[in-house]
């Protein structure tokens, strides 16, 4: 019987070490994927997202829902507060932290030795403010959509010129020019004085007049933190 032969093929030296090198290149990439994406996030340089294109639309100014007289204005409904509060800018929600001496005598309280948890989604986002006003300490806890971005419609539309410079000053970022990042659509404000601080995910905290405020930002979440702090010297 005739015995078989083996087979061969022909391949050029360039095929072949080109096939290798394709291969090699392949599991390579695959290996450091995220090395990689992380490589092409940052290598155009950092960049900063600023709003101060943005125009008021309000025709009187006594009606700014910040600064204004009607019923509808922060300097209105919280005359007589002493707090602060987060303002989720797309719906004009806001929430008021509750420390020493308010916190809202909301139906939906539960009480249990002066401790309070109040719950509540406004549509835009979701939210869980507690509050210990015997240790002057509350906190907000918020939770944006998956794809949040600012609508600005509801600011521009019903803020002063003035008002809506400062919102637009508290929503300055930082990114990676290649990175998809958004502002966070929220702001807080001293209800007393109507100042307005940022809640960009570069701020992690400061003091507002004697409250001392932690910012801890995550993906899609925000914690606030709000100390009392005796002032001395009273
Ligand atoms: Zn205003």
């Amino acid at each position: 019987m005739k015995k078989r032969e083996p087979h061969y093929y022909r391949i050029r030296v360039w095929v072949f070490w080109g096939v290798i090198g394709v291969f090699v290149s392949l599991i390579g990439a695959a290996y450091f994927k995220e090395d990689l994406h992380d490589w092409w996030i940052c290598s155009r340089g950092r960049e900063e997202v600023t709003f101060d294109e943005m125009e008021s639309e309000l025709e009187n100014k006594g009606e700014c829902f910040l600064c204004g007289y009607s019923s509808q204005s922060l300097r209105e409904q919280y005359e007589t507060s002493d707090g602060v509060g987060v303002i989720s800018l797309n719906d004009w929600y806001v929430l008021e932290f509750q420390g020493k001496g308010y916190g809202g005598a909301d139906s939906e309280d539960t009480r249990d030795r002066g401790l309070s948890t109040t719950f509540g989604n406004t549509g835009e986002i979701t939210y869980c403010s507690k509050g210990n006003p015997a240790r002057g300490m509350a906190s907000i806890e918020i939770t944006l959509p998956d794809d949040y971005s600012l609508d600005s419609t509801i600011i521009q539309n019903n803020l002063c010129q003035e008002c809506l410079d400062k919102i637009g000053e508290s929503l300055r970022y930082d990114k990676w020019k290649n990175e998809k990042k958004e502002a966070v659509p929220l702001c807080m404000v001293d209800l007393k004085t109507l100042e307005i601080y940022s809640l960009q995910d570069w701020h992690r905290g400061c003091t507002i007049r004697d409250y001392w405020i932690e910012i801890e930002p995550e993906k899609g979440k925000m914690g606030i933190k709000l100390f009392s702090v005796p002032i001395k010297n009273k």
